[in-house]
């Protein structure tokens, strides 16, 4: 019996654009018909160098030629070195490398539960997370993910309690009423796939002193907001507190998958050979290529450097979207509208823009961290102009429907 041929052999899990770019230069995209597009979204804040960057692709083919895959039964001097170095711009701890973000909050849900069934003999089991989360589709991260449609299809999943993102009363309240069986609290800086939400300022130190008072880990993802994506080199050093745990993938590798995974000494302890592992985290030439971005995008004046392109096009969006329409941090930058953004975002490409969606009908723009002033102005430019292309649909809101409430 022969089976007709699809449309396409691929699973159709993904609502894809029609278009396919071939190449890139710097913030530049290009279709195979040779049409130029400015990338403000780097494929999910992930190309931090942008594309075709001379360093990174040397790095890679280098370390292509030289050892490619080893596994983790052997010693990875790259990674010690990748380790030293996260560790070095965030706080004191050991690394564990995988994959993708997903893997990482996975490795950081683990390591809570044997904190909670070790040290805490299974009295510590409750985990906690923020209404408007996204911590990735694998099980455990998808427990923890707020958003019903990535979760619904898919229940039964683990147990977690969802609480306002921004209300450390309500937080509080729910520490009380655990008694002391918390045993994480999983948190995003800024909640990106959320809609940009920025927590109040003063917020998650909050949330931080609550987790050292009843004895529950803290677990900052910083999968999409770290590596100087919001102006400084992890979200959470926005505010003056440290987490227990923190996660990291997107703008690590500069495209090339990688994600990692830091805990602070004691926890870090807790993984013990055998209890958790990966076949191809942290090989060569992933630790490589995040060599290359992380001696970038951790330096000083390079972080300056995104501070003032996030301000240049937050002030840009401002004019053109109104203060209370537009939150977000450094280069991750959201714009509230008043429908969902798929109109937008595909007006925008006719434009030559590249810019993407967030929940909570929200525009999402994430260019590559090395993008210029001119690149900016270039940017609100094809925005103003992707507006105008729409007429008066979709008007950004000037109130905040947001569900959160936004501190920037
Ligand atoms: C993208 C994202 C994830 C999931 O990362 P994947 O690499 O897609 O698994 C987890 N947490 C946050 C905050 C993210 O933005």
């Amino acid at each position: 019996m022969t089976v007709p041929a699809p449309s396409s052999y691929l699973v159709q899990n993904y609502a894809r654009a029609p278009i396919s770019f071939v190449r890139g230069v710097g913030c530049h995209l290009f279709d195979a018909q040779g049409r130029r597009y400015l990338d403000a979204f780097a494929g999910v804040a992930v190309s931090s160098l942008g594309h075709g960057h001379a360093g990174l692709s040397a790095a890679i083919a280098e370390q292509a030629r030289t050892l490619i895959h080893v596994s983790n039964h052997y010693l990875i001097p790259q990674q010690e070195q990748l380790a030293e170095r996260i560790v070095t711009a965030a706080f004191p701890g050991q690394v564990l490398f995988c994959n993708s973000g997903t893997e990482a909050n996975e490795a950081a849900y683990k390591l809570v539960r044997l904190w909670g069934n070790g040290v805490h003999q299974g009295r510590k089991t409750r985990m906690l997370a923020f209404q408007n989360s996204f911590h990735g589709r694998t099980l455990g991260s998808l427990s923890i993910t707020a958003m019903a449609k990535y979760r619904e299809p898919f229940a039964p999943l683990p147990q977690a309690e969802f609480l306002p993102f921004g209300d450390a009363t309500a937080l509080e309240a729910a520490f009380a009423s655990a008694g002391d069986a918390v045993a994480g609290v999983f948190v995003e800086t800024i909640q990106g796939e959320g809609g940009v939400l920025v927590p109040p300022t003063g917020y998650l130190e909050r949330v931080r002193a609550l987790c050292t008072r009843h004895g529950a880990l803290l677990v900052c993802d910083e999968v999409q907001t770290g590596f100087t994506r919001t102006g400084k080199r992890f979200g959470y050093q926005h505010e003056g507190f440290v987490p227990d745990i923190m996660t990291m993938a997107k703008g690590l590798g500069g495209g090339v998958p990688i994600g990692a995974m830091l805990a602070s000494p004691q926890i870090a302890a807790l993984l013990t050979p055998g209890l958790h592992g990966t076949t191809f985290g942290g090989n060569p030439l992933a630790c490589v290529a995040a060599l290359t971005v992380t001696g970038q995008v951790l330096v000083p004046a390079f972080v300056q450097q995104v501070t003032e392109r996030g301000d240049q096009l937050k002030a840009g969006l401002v004019r053109q979207f109104g203060a209370s329409a537009v939150r977000g941090r450094g280069l991750l930058l959201g714009v509230q509208l008043e429908s969902e953004p798929a109109a937008l975002v595909a007006a925008a490409r006719t434009q030559g823009l590249i810019v993407g969606p967030a929940g909570n009908r929200t525009l999402r723009l994430a260019p590559p961290l090395i993008i210029s002033a001119a690149e900016v102005d270039e940017l609100l430019e094809r925005l103003a102009a992707t507006v105008a292309q729409l007429g008066r649909e979709p008007a950004p809101s000037a109130r905040q429907s947001a569900p959160a409430r936004p501190g920037h």
